[in-house]
């Protein structure tokens, strides 16, 4: 009998016990709810005001760009700084490191998919044009063009490809942690004259000069002619209209 009413005394205090736990269960899953709720907003906002984008500097071309981006083909395009380009008839970019035919033979050409248009200028230079419908984001025309040329073709993430996911499958896998954050209201990192005026502050936004798409084709807005003889380097102006 005592022992009965010891337990029916002690039936409040266990009930209130089990209150007390569940009302401190329910503030905790509230709280992790609100601090999910509060880290998906964080990431929804940094996906409108960031978006992704290779850093030229530290990119070792790879060729993950070509394989692991979510679209196929990647989101991933070649571009080109003409003023950086030396305009070869050998191009370090367009010819294999094999050939010393500076023609447009396939078996001569770098490029798997022929994504790189060559267009004479005047003896010797050689103009080339990037068409993204055709690139693919390999990045062998990079690596020849770094180590034979001057470094005028580099990779960048194209936006109006590229679906911002908010963790990049490229980025996952890049051994070289070259694909940074930037902001989307300049959303390239850009190399030669138009990549100083960026770092100047005084270029924004713009996709880089000389991209082609759907074949329609981007004049450069100037080539340089490599120093002959230990001379200086001079520029030369393409008009738009110009024989090429
Ligand atoms: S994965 Fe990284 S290192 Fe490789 S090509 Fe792309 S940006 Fe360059
Ligand atoms: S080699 Fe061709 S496909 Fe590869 S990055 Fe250069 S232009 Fe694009
Ligand atoms: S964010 Fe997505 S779509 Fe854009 S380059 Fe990376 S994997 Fe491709």
């Amino acid at each position: 009998m005592n022992n009965r009413k010891t337990s029916q005394a002690a039936e409040p205090a266990r009930d209130e016990a089990r209150r007390g736990f569940l009302r401190k269960a329910l503030a905790g899953v509230a709280g992790l709810s609100v601090a999910s709720v509060a880290a998906a907003a964080l990431r929804r906002s940094d996906r409108t005001t960031t978006v992704w984008q290779i850093d030229p500097q530290k990119c070792t071309q790879c060729g993950l760009c070509a394989t692991e981006c979510v679209l196929t083909p990647s989101a991933v395009k070649c571009v080109h700084a003409y003023d950086l380009c030396w305009y070869c008839d050998l191009c370090g970019g367009y010819h294999q490191s094999y050939t010393q035919e500076p023609d447009t033979a396939a078996e001569h050409q770098l490029c798997p998919t022929s994504a790189i248009n060559r267009t004479y200028i005047e003896n010797p230079f050689y103009k080339y044009d990037i068409d993204e419908t055709k690139c693919i984001g390999c990045g062998l025309c990079v690596k020849g063009c770094t180590a034979f040329g001057n470094g005028s073709l580099f990779l960048q993430v194209r936006h109006d490809r590229c679906v911002n996911c908010n963790e990049c499958a490229i980025a996952r896998a890049c051994p070289a942690a070259a694909f940074v954050r930037v902001p989307a209201t300049s959303p390239y990192i850009l190399k030669g004259k138009q990549g100083e005026r960026q770092a100047g502050g005084d270029l924004q936004g713009g996709p880089p000069e000389g991209r082609t798409t759907n074949g329609a084709q981007t004049r450069a807005k100037a080539f340089v002619v490599p120093p002959s003889g230990g001379g200086g380097v001079q520029a030369r102006k393409v008009e738009s209209g110009d024989s090429a």
